[in-house]
């Protein structure tokens, strides 16, 4: 059992595994930058340890800073959220090399999962269907219109390195190959310090969907279904939902089984996400995230499970005390991710927060750190609040979430409530019809507003 442990991150999800901490008897260790010290996770913590100044390479990613914490502090283990450092494995690495737990998968998993090339190339093996494309990194421009006349256009290149939607480039016709090639390998170095990149058939209009999975040491595995993060605007994610209104019964029982198997094969411990794209009923797996995602709540809601709170439990080296067939879904969840935004230019907005109030009732959940007179840091990621909803269908859910952002008052900042709020008047989405590109073409104002 684990006396305490060390969260490596901030905001809502430093909170999120900041209550699992407590609800478990666990102590919750808070380190944060100067820039977070009137954050809620660390009002909340049991204690807290300032690692810098408000930039993140000083402070959320900064290793021997976060290990030092957790030596003063005499934590078991640490978790380390999402973003950050929570996909990468030299921190993995280190954290069990000084003695404490890393509340994940091991560090070559990270490792292994990080270089989509080898990624693709193991879950393929291990009997997963991926995105037809090169075989490994493209050599050159010349190897690259090699690749892409064999694989059919249009092509998406995209970075080995990849994480952020950063580094892809479509090409529709050879033409554009040698262009695309050099701004996808300028844009990898930039973003990733290696400018490695590959290629993939491009799929004209699939969805975003993932399978949710849960490991333990003693070879135990379950999936909890999937959630369709279709909606994504530059490849981000805006909103998601599960269960996926494009799945059936069938292909839900069929992805989850392959997944089960892969992850079983691969050896894999702790929470992940494998993500695919769907089309025409077919799946391609594109990558695979070691770590807990934002949209975790949707899965949670509809299985009535806490998801840091298995786990901690697996990095305590316990089993999983459940097997697949006792995972259930009901009913329908969707997460609203509201970023502190103008909803129209998408511009940061952060500033004091005037009046705050938080919806509730039935079926409603707020992951947020926001209270009443909190300055929102304009060093970080946008992202305020998730608001989640749960209802006995879709329809009913969907009722529900546009009570819930009706409801929702943040002052003093511009968010993303009100692109939520129109979200829910347009028919596509009410009917659950839209693909990864439908988002972008609606904000872009080239899809005709209903
Ligand atoms: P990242 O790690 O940067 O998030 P992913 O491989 O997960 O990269 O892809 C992010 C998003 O980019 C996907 O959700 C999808 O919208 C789009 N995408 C990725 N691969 C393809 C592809 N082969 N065809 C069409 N869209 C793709």
């Amino acid at each position: 059992m684990f006396d305490k442990v060390l969260i490596a991150n901030r905001g809502e999800i430093a909170l999120r595994i900041l209550r699992a901490c407590r609800e478990m008897g666990i102590k919750a260790v808070a380190v944060h930058s100067t820039a977070d010290n009137d954050a809620m996770h660390v009002r909340l913590a049991d204690e807290t340890i300032c690692i810098g100044p408000p930039a993140a390479k000083d402070s959320y990613l900064n290793p021997s800073a976060i290990l030092t914490a957790a030596a003063i502090a005499h934590v078991d283990a640490i978790h380390p959220g999402y973003g950050f450092l929570s996909e990468n494995a030299d921190f993995a690495a280190m954290v069990e090399e000084h003695g404490f737990s890393f509340i994940g998968p091991s560090a070559d998993h990270i490792r292994l999962m990080g270089d989509k090339i080898a990624a693709k190339q193991a879950v393929k093996e291990a009997g997963i269907p991926v995105v037809p494309g090169s075989d490994g990194a493209l050599a050159d421009a010349e190897d690259a219109r090699a690749a892409a006349d064999a694989i059919g256009y249009p092509v998406l290149i995209k970075a080995t390195a990849g994480g952020g939607g950063r580094g892809m480039q479509v090409v529709r016709d050879a033409d554009g190959v040698k262009e695309a090639y050099d701004l996808a390998r300028a844009e990898a170095k930039a973003a990733f310090s290696s400018d490695e990149v590959y290629m993939e058939k491009y799929l004209e209009k699939p969805r975003h969907i993932e399978v949710q999975v849960l490991a333990d040491l003693h070879g135990n595995v379950v999936h909890l279904g999937e959630r369709d993060c279709s909606l994504q605007r530059r490849h981000q994610k805006l909103l998601e939902e599960a269960p996926s209104p494009a799945l059936n019964e069938a292909q839900r029982q069929s992805i989850g089984d392959k997944v089960v198997n892969a992850i079983k094969k691969l050896g894999y411990r702790s929470a992940g996400t494998v993500e695919f794209l769907f089309e025409d009923g077919e799946f391609y797996f594109i990558e695979m995230n070691t770590r807990l995602q934002v949209e975790h709540p949707v899965t949670e809601m509809i299985c009535g499970l806490d998801l840091v709170r298995e786990m901690i439990r697996v990095a305590e080296g316990k089993p999983l005390n459940f097997k697949q067939s006792d995972v259930t879904f009901t009913g329908h969840s969707i997460e609203c991710r509201i970023n502190a935004e103008n909803s129209e230019t998408f511009q940061p907005s952060p500033g004091t927060v005037g009046v705050y109030h938080a919806p509730g009732g039935l079926g409603v959940r707020v992951d947020s750190g926001l209270y009443s007179g909190y300055s929102v840091p304009p060093h970080y990621d946008s992202m305020i609040a998730k608001l989640i909803v749960h209802g006995a269908n879709r329809n009913e859910c969907l009722m529900r979430l546009r009570r819930a952002l009706s409801e929702y008052v943040i002052d003093g900042l511009d968010t993303t409530i009100p692109l939520h709020q129109s979200l829910m008047n347009e028919a596509d989405f009410v009917n659950g019809e839209y693909d990864i590109h439908w988002l972008q073409k609606y904000v872009d104002g080239t899809k005709p507003k209903t």
